[in-house]
């Protein structure tokens, strides 16, 4: 077995503490590596909560994760001792279905294994990113860049490919408005994406301190959404709305900001159902849609363009002790704009 130490949640009531516990012996196709950096997504704090659906507890959240590579199996070929490698949320799927095929792993119809909060093939529970190592099957650890800083690389691995596989898959760029909903993690990922995919980027933020921020990440406009007069100068503007908002909110209002043929695109994951009446697509042909992480092809694709065109996330970086503070921050939407945990801190 490979010993690990983390920080866990051992119930959704009590907040994360060390835990040490075990993972699986490298077999021959995976690759271990020790984490130096992982992000803190609010998926985290969804699930340790358990605000989505019942979770796997002892919980060791986490899957932004980078690091380097300590040991491979005798099979891996991607990987050797010494590499830059980095996890995602997704650490298996079948691998053989239509879904997988494509390299859409997160869609697999056999139902994909994350990276914490889920069961591995084995049966066994997996355990995310706060924590100093981790073994993965080589197909789902990635390639980084040693151009760019690896703390600020952590958050493309959710962050990062959540916002840029929908702008891809909708071929958001040039001609187009896009309206990035919610200035958080996701948000600022989505605004630096498009406006390096061409589009016109409007934040709409419920926060009119991050005005200044908004326009620093190359958003050509900010829409204060409790602001009327502001809020009445785009409506049936746009046309895509990524919302990136983590809380119950009001989806049939942002619809009515979408012009004629606009899409609303749903990465953020309230708790709790919104309501849409039927006015809300009917009037202008729009559609309500949604979109999970990436796949692994994909994750890579993005990887290499943040690289190449030398995007990274805007981080804090933090002690792990201070991972409760972070989440209240989180919550209060005062993160500017991922909190990273130092794993040297562990
Ligand atoms: P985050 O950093 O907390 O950002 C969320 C932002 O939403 C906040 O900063 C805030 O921005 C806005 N917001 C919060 N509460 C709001 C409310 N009641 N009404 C309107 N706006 C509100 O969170 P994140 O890590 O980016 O994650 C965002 C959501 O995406 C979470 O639900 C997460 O679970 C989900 N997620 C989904 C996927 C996927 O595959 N689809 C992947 C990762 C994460 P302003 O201050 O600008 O208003
Ligand atoms: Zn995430
Ligand atoms: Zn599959």
């Amino acid at each position: 077995m490979t010993l690990s130490k983390g920080y866990a949640a051992q119930s959704p009531t009590t907040d994360l503490a060390p835990w040490n516990f075990e993972r699986r012996e490298v077999g021959p196709t995976d690759v271990q590596f020790d984490i130096q950096y992982c992000g803190v997504c609010h998926s985290d704090l969804h699930q340790i909560r358990n605000e989505w659906f019942p979770g796997i507890f002892p919980m060791v959240p986490g899957h932004e994760i980078v690091g380097k590579v300590v040991k491979v199996g005798s099979n891996v070929k991607k990987f050797k001792v010494g590499d830059l490698a980095a996890a995602g949320c997704l650490v298996d799927s079948c691998r053989d279905c239509e879904n997988c095929k494509h390299g859409l792993e997160q869609y697999c119809l056999n139902g994909a294994i994350g990276t914490y909060n889920s069961r591995g093939k084995d049966g066994v529970p997996t355990y995310g990113g706060y924590s100093n190592t981790i073994v993965v099957h080589e197909y789902f650890v990635l390639h980084v860049s040693d151009k760019l800083s690896l703390a600020a690389v952590a958050p493309l691995l959710c962050a990062g490919i959540t916002t840029y596989s929908p702008l891809r898959h909708w071929k958001v760029g040039k001609g187009h408005k896009l309206a990035v909903l919610g200035l958080g993690g996701l948000g600022h990922m989505a605004v630096k994406f498009g406006v390096a995919f061409g589009a016109e980027v409007t934040v709409l933020s419920t926060s009119a301190a991050k005005k200044a921020d908004a326009k620093k990440l190359g958003a050509h406009k900010f829409v204060l959404t409790s602001d009327k007069k502001q809020v009445a100068g785009v409506k049936g503007y746009f046309d895509f709305i990524l919302d990136t908002v983590s809380a119950a909110h009001d989806i049939k209002f942002y619809m009515s900001l979408l012009r004629i043929h606009g899409t609303h695109i749903m990465v953020g994951i309230p708790p709790e159902p919104s309501e849409v009446p039927a006015f809300s697509v009917i009037n202008g042909r729009k559609s309500l849609a949604g979109s999970s992480i990436g796949g692994l092809p994909e994750t890579q694709e993005m990887l290499d363009y943040c690289a190449e065109h030398n995007i990274v996330s805007d981080i804090e970086l933090i002690d792990i002790k201070d991972i409760t503070k972070a989440y209240e921050r989180m919550v209060k939407g005062d993160v500017r704009y991922r909190f990273v945990i130092d794993m040297a801190t562990l």
